[in-house]
């Protein structure tokens, strides 16, 4: 059973100027264990590492290096709303990015909003997979059924038949075109 963070529950990271992990809360390991990141994201084993170490994909990655470098440039907080979501819980998170002395960020995740629903194997990390790929948003967590097409993760689950198939394709992180234009 995957354990639910409490409404309003946040979490805590900041980087240094030169973008590694160097101080996480203390609650991080809490979420590294429900979010089954394995020992690799627990706080002990990620401080030192560089943020973008972390992030698999190339577009999540540049959006997240624009969006530090933004707050760096004007000395400003941003606001970016995202969803971390479990197969049975969409949860709904804001996060903000603020700056820190001597060029540092500070990353605050708060979950704001959670909403049960009918489990979707599609994001259990459990299940076994294929060798297929679809592409998923790291912000919203729609899915890409096809070109310039993306769907929420219940619609693209339905469209694409994932629920009558035994194994599932991986999931590939990305950004879809709604969210990127939101936050570039
Ligand atoms: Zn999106």
């Amino acid at each position: 059973m995957t354990a639910n963070p409490s409404k309003k529950a946040s979490y805590f990271y900041h980087l240094d100027r030169d973008n590694k992990l160097c101080w996480l809360g203390d609650n991080w390991n809490k979420f590294a264990i429900e979010n089954k990141g394995g020992e690799k994201v627990l706080a002990e084993n990620l401080k030192g590492k560089s943020l973008w170490s972390q992030i698999k994909d190339d577009e999540t990655r540049q959006i997240y290096l624009d969006l530090v470098n933004k707050v760096r440039k004007t000395g400003n907080s941003l606001r970016v709303k995202a969803y971390c979501d479990t197969p049975a819980l969409k949860r709904e998170l804001k996060i903000i990015i603020s700056p820190l002395p001597e060029d540092g960020i500070r990353f605050e995740s708060i979950f704001i909003k959670l909403t049960p629903r009918k489990r979707l194997a599609i994001l259990d990390k459990d299940v076994p997979r294929s060798e297929n790929f679809i592409k998923i948003c790291s912000f919203c967590k729609d899915i890409k059924i096809k070109e310039n097409q993306w769907k929420t993760t219940e619609k693209a689950v339905d469209h694409l038949d994932l629920f009558n198939q035994k194994i599932l394709p991986q999931l590939t992180h990305s950004i879809c075109p709604s969210c990127y234009k939101n936050l570039i």
